[in-house]
């Protein structure tokens, strides 16, 4: 069946459930609520600043309504619950105020506020709620869609649900799991705490032992330890150092003594380089490529984005001069004749280094001697690239780097026997950035900073948490900031906007004004978190930190204070300040990554969740932790059966590659 057969989905449902990533009935009830709520109406007498209230009463007043721009509106009206007259504010519900006359009973859900007597409404239904306790999953909803519409289309297909289990029996009776369509049906429609905690624990696992069933897989069945002992001699390597505009940082010349040994020795090279931000890591991969090189192989070095890409390009042309090393450059965004001419480069050999993106591993792209990939941020490349490269001949050493230092447990986990080199100081003159913790209240003070800044000609990134205002109507989000950041500065400043949901090339043409300090002020998602260097933007400002992971905070203020000029990062955050006080005292990336670990905060710890074949539906790496590692340890167990592997669904799941990621 279609979604487009479901009854009430047309053509404009059908586009809205496609904004969320639904596109099929599996995926509509493979959508789980990403919280739940307990239904049960609360007792205003006794609650004062009550988060999550649910109150029956009668509409007093006729909705008063204001629009902004885009989509935005909010309604207003007058409560009566039979003791208290409130106020009610409710945002992007506008098209329920023809139902809203005075006199309809409604039940009304959201933020009490003593004080000023008003509801910040979330939700307000029509019928009347049951009397007893009810858990509800609340379901991430986009503007005219809401959870409980989307909830509703679940329940229409929930009947008929056609999973594949993937969890052998002896586990399932193990760990005492309910089945897999059970469970899903639990999911959506909980009855009680117990059997719904039970419902997504069992979920998770299947999530996380699919998971590692691949990674032992291919750990188990392509083992690839044997690599290419290249001939080279280490006295080159050191004049090719001596050579460089600046010297090494002790930590560097150690990496680059480990990846030398790698190159050198029979043995295949899989290493993890971590720094942060700035280290350098960009020379040692280099001089990593220039040791490949001089033991006759072609070498690629991968980045998460085109504009990654140029910039090393670019970065090692320069490096490389002199050397006659043959350089590429192969990026998706390149035309068809482009590609062809650089395809026949790397076929013939011409080509010895080739910098780009994914495209560096598309069908097209036969290597003439491929012997060492790199990637930079590692987190970004997946199980499923790593047996791609093996359908090349024969298996290239790899290198990853990384900005976002992996734990040790986790790096053993995820990437089994993966060796780990550091660059823990940064070289010599770097400035450190000057991080300060500020609350909203200080917007005064904060804008004079940016300005200050503005004035000597330098530029200011601004990071808002969310793309436009949505039910978690007190975020901050860049349509907002644009209006308040032109506001302040639109007269004497160019504001420039980028997000990720803006096509490749409108993202790229704001990101090259940006550098060319054609945009002053660059408002921004997340997006900028990874690799993009403006050395002449010395100040970022993040609104709403709180809602980022520490890695993640100290991951994009690597944005700034990438040239000698002093840089500042501003957090802004009405909680949690003292999580993110950590911060404002070092700039040790690998010491703020321990205390993420310590904190154990979900969500976007090393950016891994992101990654292609780390995107799980419920399970998290870091929270579910415990989970994963059982999952290690039976698939370990499942694997050496045989048997198991000759399953049809197994099969499939570890040959078929299409849905890796
Ligand atoms: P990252 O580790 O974030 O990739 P890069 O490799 O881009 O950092 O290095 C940041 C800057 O530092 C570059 O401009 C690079 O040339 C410079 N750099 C790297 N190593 C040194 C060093 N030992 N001394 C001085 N500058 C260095
Ligand atoms: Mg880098």
């Amino acid at each position: 069946m279609q979604l487009a057969e479901l009854k009430g989905v047309g053509p404009k449902t059908l586009q809205l459930l496609n904004k969320l990533g639904i596109d099929t009935i599996e995926k509509l009830y493979s959508y789980y609520p990403f919280r739940y709520q307990i239904l049960k109406r609360s007792d205003l007498d006794i609650s004062n600043q009550d988060d999550n209230i649910i109150i029956d009463g009668v509409v007093e007043s006729i909705p008063s309504m204001f629009r902004f721009k885009g989509h935005m509106d909010k309604m207003n009206f007058r409560f009566n619950t039979g003791k208290y007259l409130i106020n009610v504010i409710i945002f992007n519900r506008g098209f329920l105020k023809n139902k809203l006359t005075p006199g309809t009973t409604v039940t009304i859900f959201g933020k009490y506020d003593k004080i000023h007597n008003t509801i910040i409404a979330n939700d307000i239904r029509f019928i009347p709620l049951s009397n007893e306790e009810k858990i509800e999953g609340v379901y991430h909803s986009t503007y005219g869609l809401s959870s409980r519409q989307i909830k509703g289309l679940i329940d229409l297909v929930l009947d008929n649900i056609n999973v594949i289990d993937y969890l052998p029996s002896n586990l399932v009776s193990k760990y005492n799991y309910m089945d897999k369509e059970t469970s899903i049906k639990i999911v959506h429609n909980p009855m009680d705490i117990k059997t719904l905690s039970n419902a997504v624990e069992r979920l998770k696992y299947e999530e996380l032992f699919t998971f590692m069933l691949r990674v032992n897989y291919l750990r188990k069945y392509n083992p690839d330890t044997t690599g290419l002992a290249r001939n080279v001699d280490y006295k080159l390597v050191d004049e090719f150092i001596n050579k460089l505009p600046f010297s090494l940082t002790n930590d560097q010349i150690t990496c680059v003594k480990d990846i030398y040994k790698d190159l050198t020795e029979v043995r295949r090279m899989n290493r993890l380089l971590q720094g942060d931000v700035g280290s350098g890591k960009t020379i040692v991969s280099i001089i990593s490529l220039y040791v490949n090189y001089l033991g006759g192989y072609q070498g690629v070095l991968m980045a998460p984005t085109d504009i990654l890409a140029n910039q090393h390009y670019i970065n090692i042309t320069k490096m490389l001069e002199g050397y006659n090393i043959k350089v590429g450059l192969l990026t998706g965004k390149l035309k068809a004749k482009e590609k062809k001419e650089i395809y026949a480069k790397i076929a013939s050999g011409e080509s010895d280094i080739i910098i780009g993106t994914h495209a560096l591993f598309s069908e097209d792209a036969i290597y003439k001697n491929l012997g060492l990939v790199i990637t930079d941020e590692q987190h970004r490349f997946g199980v499923n690239q790593r047996s791609n490269l093996k359908n090349k001949g024969h298996m290239p050493d790899i290198l990853y780097m990384s900005a976002t230092p992996i734990p040790r447990t986790y790096a053993l986990v995820l990437y089994g026997d993966m060796d780990i080199s550091n660059i823990k100081t940064m070289p010599k003159g770097r400035l450190d950035i000057i991080t300060s913790l500020k609350n909203s209240n200080d917007m005064k003070e904060i804008l004079e900073a940016m300005y200050k800044e503005l004035k000597e000609n330098h530029q200011v990134y601004v990071i808002a948490p969310l793309i436009e205002e949505s039910d978690k109507i007190d975020l901050e989000n860049v349509t907002d900031l644009e209006d308040k950041m032109n506001k302040a500065f639109g007269k004497l400043y160019k504001i420039g906007v980028i997000h990720g949901k803006m096509d490749d090339t409108s993202k790229e043409e704001i990101m090259t004004k940006f550098k060319n300090n054609e945009i002053n002020i660059l408002i921004s998602t997340t997006v900028v978190e990874v690799g993009v260097d403006v050395a002449n933007a010395t100040m970022m400002v993040i609104f709403d930190s709180f809602r980022f992971g520490l890695s993640t905070l100290h991951q994009l203020r690597g944005r700034v204070g990438r040239s000698n000029l002093q840089s500042y990062c501003i957090l802004i955050s009405d909680k949690e300040a003292k999580r993110l006080e950590v911060l404002t005292e070092t700039n040790d990336g690998f010491k703020i990554s321990e205390e993420d670990f310590k904190i154990r905060r979900s969500g976007d710890l090393f950016g891994i969740r992101q990654s292609g074949d780390m995107r799980f539906q419920l399970a998290d790496v870091h929270n579910d932790f415990d989970l994963l590692i059982r999952a290690k340890e039976d698939t370990t167990i499942y694997l050496d059966n045989q048997k198991y592997l000759e399953d049809k669904h197994i099969y499939n799941l570890l040959n078929n590659t299409s849905n890796l990621d």
